[in-house]
């Protein structure tokens, strides 16, 4: 059987962690088996779709790298088929026109309610036969009294449900408009879904759509609801636990590799292994490994494993990113040192990009002031002579190469009976205007001769005056 998962988001806000999570392992399990993965976007709540939410689910998936075999599709654009379905329900005898008023349905609802029964639906209008014209109508699905609806949940194991517990759920409003579970099941049967990977928070729609699509005698897909996320207080992850955006990640100088491994732990696991390839997880990726329970959000391990992935990926690949974070800063990265040589000077120290980033701008322009720590413990009485005769030594020198500048700093310290962080250090705190920076020859070799002469020059003026 060929496989095909689907993401489906509501377009209402950013997309969020808990989504990209959903979407990841949707992703993988249709790569996993050869299928097919699908993006669906859920518009069909005109009030609260935008496009600007449209846009970011678009861009996040995009920087995560989840490509889509098909799609994205639009549910808006599927209005006629949905009408389509509710009409064919209505003839089959499987729907019905609803005209019980909101007053009505509210007064039903107070008396279950004071009674301590569950509010629903109590099938007034079920047995009521063609169209009053002169009445809005809702339509509702005739939901089966008896029996139950077995779901065979690949992470949670078999959840039954009684019919019973279910009442006859409106599929179109008085409008005419289609309802979530209506248009979620009509896709997923046009689209030939086979597993249906998604929030736990949908478990209760699941019994629902499954009796809609039996009635429409479709296949029904497999299901694995996915435990909810939580932030570190116990509550549900939300804004208020901090970054939930994934583009906000991306902003905050976190790779998409490894959010996407992080993603990926967050609720399953395989063995004790932390750090995973995409070919690995598309290899080792099985639903039934995927925790039953809810998983705890921690962005102490995120920031670990991002450091990890600067620190180890390709520095080609880190210079990619880095190079957006450069540009951000109101920098041009094609006038500082060569990308990747940055990268590699910096991974150790930088934790994220913006980090890395952040630490690097004195490559691309003159830093305002000196640190003042810095001036205090390295520019004394005679630094600008020391300076002096760096600079002068650095002019001559021919080859601008990380191991002939080493040289320069060694015998000059020599030479003036010095160690040598009595000439680095001064000489680290005039070209980059702090004490920290990587190892010096390396700096030196990406400002280049140029600024750094510029620099020394400035130093020795201020040490002077
Ligand atoms: N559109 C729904 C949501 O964003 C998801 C529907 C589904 O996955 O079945 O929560």
């Amino acid at each position: 059987m060929s496989i095909t998962t689907r993401f489906a988001p509501s377009p209402t806000g950013y997309l969020h962690v808990g989504g990209a999570r959903t979407a990841l392992f949707s992703w993988l399990y249709a790569r996993k088996h050869g299928g097919q993965f699908i993006l669906r976007i859920e518009d069909t709540d005109l009030e609260r779709s935008t496009q600007e939410s449209v846009n970011a689910i678009l861009e996040g998936m995009a920087w995560l790298g989840l490509d889509y075999d098909a799609g994205p599709f639009y549910q808006t654009h599927h209005f006629d088929r949905y009408k389509e379905i509710i009409q064919q329900l209505l003839d089959q005898g499987d729907a019905y026109y609803c005209y019980c008023s909101k007053d009505e349905l509210e007064q039903l609802r107070t008396e279950q309610m004071a009674n301590k029964e569950k509010p629903r639906y109590n099938g007034k209008c079920r047995e009521l036969v063609g169209r009053d014209e002169s009445r809005e109508a809702v339509i509702r699905f005739k939901n089966p009294v008896d029996g139950v609806v077995t779901i065979p949940d690949l992470v949670k194991g078999e959840i039954v449900v009684g019919n019973k517990e279910l009442d006859d759920l409106i599929i179109a409003r008085a409008d005419g408009t289609p309802t979530y579970n209506l248009t979620v099941v009509v896709d997923d049967m046009d689209m030939k879904v086979t597993h249906v990977i998604r929030g736990d928070d949908h478990i209760n729609n699941t019994p629902r759509q499954m009796n809609i699509l039996k009635a429409l005698d479709a296949e029904l897909p497999q299901y694995a609801h996915l435990p909810m996320i939580l932030g570190a207080d116990g509550a549900r992850l939300s804004k208020r636990h901090g970054a939930v955006s994934v583009m906000q990640f991306r902003d905050d100088g976190y790779l998409p590799d490894a959010l996407l491994n992080y993603l990926v732990r967050l609720g399953w696991s395989h063995g004790d292994q932390e750090i995973f390839t995409l070919d690995e997880m598309v290899a080792y990726f099985e639903l039934e490994d995927v925790n039953v329970s809810a998983s705890t959000f921690n962005m102490e391990k995120l920031l670990w494993l991002n450091h990890q992935y600067i620190m180890n990926s390709d520095p080609a690949h880190v210079a990619r990113h880095l190079s957006w974070h450069i540009g951000q800063l109101g920098l041009d990265p094609t006038q500082g040192p060569d990308l990747v040589d940055m990268v590699k000077a910096q991974r150790e120290r930088s934790k994220t990009l913006v980090e890395m980033a952040n630490s690097s701008i004195y490559f691309y322009k003159e830093f305002e002031s000196y640190d003042e720590k810095a001036v205090k413990k390295n520019f004394t009485a005679g630094t600008d002579e020391i300076l002096a005769q760096l600079r002068d030594r650095l002019t001559a020198l021919v080859d601008w190469q990380a191991e002939p500048l080493h040289q320069v700093i060694v015998d000059l310290a020599a030479d003036l009976d010095l160690n040598m962080g009595k000439v680095a250090q001064p000489l680290r705190v005039a070209i980059c205007g702090s004490a920290v920076s990587p190892a010096i020859d390396v700096t030196l070799t990406l400002l280049g001769r140029e600024k750094t002469l510029v620099r020394l020059e400035r130093a020795i003026d201020f040490i002077k005056n």
